[in-house]
């Protein structure tokens, strides 16, 4: 059963926002919302300074609080892929995975419940990419199988040194950033 994450290179990102706009394409997101973004980011001292672009989505952590918190059951991994969705009429709207969920991944849809990226599940039922990665013009996002050794992302992880957003929030994220 795989177990599927994100490897994105950094390096190569020139901030286009071609993912976003295609998600909200693919995937219809309201007028307002996003459920992929870009963040910036500057670290370093003048004059060593680098800068990361980084294209962000709920990272589909392997200790989900979104998961914990629903009163529902509404917010579960799924058993293949290991993805974590949204079963919109279990839901509630109560928000507590909003208030859990430490990357501010999720939000509410004008029609009542809680949304986010599904890595393009539906897609990737398909044996296609999630549509973020397919559109990429640097091609610097991967998706893959994390658990295969063999995987293409398995293989870009292994070959790079790399990161993820927040380690210290304990969710275990698995979308990874080479540095
Ligand atoms: S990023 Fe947020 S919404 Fe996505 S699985 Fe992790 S805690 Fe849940
Ligand atoms: S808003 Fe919906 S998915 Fe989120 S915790 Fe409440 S019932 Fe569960």
């Amino acid at each position: 059963m795989p177990r599927f994450g994100m490897v994105i290179d950094t390096k190569k990102c020139v901030g286009c926002m071609d993912c976003v706009v295609a998600c909200q394409t693919e995937n219809d997101v309201p007028q307002g919302f996003a459920k992929d973004w870009l963040v910036t980011e500057v670290t370093g001292t003048f004059p060593d300074l680098s800068m990361e672009i980084r294209s962000e989505r709920c990272h589909q952590c392997d200790n989900p609080p979104c998961v914990y918190v629903c009163p529902t059951g509404a917010s579960h991994i799924e058993d293949w892929g290991k993805t974590v969705q949204i079963t919109e009429d279990k839901c509630i709207g109560c928000k507590a995975c909003l208030a859990a969920c430490p990357y501010g991944a999720r939000f509410t849809h004008p029609d009542g419940y809680a949304d986010k990226c599904t890595f393009c599940i539906h897609r990737v039922k398909e044996d296609l990419d999630p549509a973020c990665v397919s559109v990429c013009p640097t091609h610097c996002m991967h998706f893959g199988d994390l658990d295969d050794a063999e995987s293409p992302v398995n293989k870009l992880l292994n070959s790079r040194e790399s990161h993820v957003v927040l380690p210290e929030a304990g969710t275990k994220p698995r979308v990874h950033y080479l540095k």
